[in-house]
């Protein structure tokens, strides 16, 4: 197929966890997905698994003067961007009085103002090219209360309303932007958390009817849905993919 005719994604964090389970789902779909983190070694392994469609391209998306050249760099060489999956995240487990102001920024920073500042970046050249899907990933701990995650819970809340401000300005000018809120998936992250808490992750597990962790690939899924023509008349929504875990009892 020409390389024009093929969608272009961004996929932030795709080097690992749910960011690498949905740019395996885009390559598996045929859709040419540029991955963008900090590690280039890690990126560059995961595109020689994937193959030539993954595109590696190094970037820390908490250096905000640096994401305007990102975006015009990925585009100038690889086309236009019809898809962003803002998936790049951190988590701080800490309890509330011990959170220090940087702590807090720091994950609001990677957490929300880069998503920002990489949408407006991305959207400017959707808005010149006929549009497109943005993806934001959000969390439980938007859904219901959690202890110890106070900043990622703040930045977590943001982006379930930047992705209804965002949809309400953008979907009539062809862009939809929706949100997928994870429940409890077996990666790094959530192992960090978990594994040696067993409190909490029984108590994570107790509240999903499903009764087991989900696996990065079923967020794959929901985002290519998404990001897909399946999809095109969803703007606005949050979507979790939790195995029952959001209306858990
Ligand atoms: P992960 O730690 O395995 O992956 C996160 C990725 O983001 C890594 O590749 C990391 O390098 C990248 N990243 C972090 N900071 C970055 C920066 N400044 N610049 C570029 N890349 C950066 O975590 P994951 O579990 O795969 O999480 C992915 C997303 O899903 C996150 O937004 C997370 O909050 C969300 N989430 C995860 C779970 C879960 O249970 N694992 C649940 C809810 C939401």
């Amino acid at each position: 197929m020409e390389q024009g005719k093929i969608k272009l994604a961004i996929v932030t964090g795709g080097g690992s966890g749910i960011g690498l389970a949905i740019t395996e789902k885009f390559v598996q779909a045929g859709i040419r997905t540029v991955i963008i983190g900090r590690d280039i070694q890690k990126l560059n392994n995961t595109s020689e698994k994937l193959g030539d469609l993954c595109i590696p391209v190094q970037g820390d998306l908490s250096d905000l003067n640096a994401i305007p050249a990102l975006v015009s760099n990925i585009i100038s060489q690889h086309g236009p961007v019809s898809i962003l999956v803002n998936n790049a995240g951190i988590n701080q487990k800490k309890i509330f009085t011990e959170v220090t102001d940087e702590d807090f920024q720091r994950i609001l920073l990677t957490n929300l103002t880069a998503v920002f500042s990489l949408s407006r970046e991305v959207v400017k050249h959707m808005l010149e090219h006929g549009g497109g899907s943005v993806i934001n990933i959000s969390s439980m701990a938007a859904q219901y209360g959690i202890p110890k995650v106070i900043a990622y819970t703040a930045s977590k809340s943001a982006i379930e309303g930047m992705t209804k401000a965002m949809a309400v300005e953008l979907s009539p000018q062809g862009i939809r932007v929706n949100c997928i809120a994870p429940g409890f998936i077996a990666t790094d992250m959530s192992s960090k958390a978990l594994d040696n808490d067993p409190e909490r992750k029984h108590k994570a597990l107790d509240r999903t009817p499903m009764g087991v962790l989900g696996l990065p690939a079923d967020i794959g899924d929901a985002a290519l849905f998404l990001a897909g023509d399946g999809a095109r008349y969803i703007t606005g929504v949050v979507l979790p993919v939790d195995g029952g875990n959001s209306i858990g009892f």
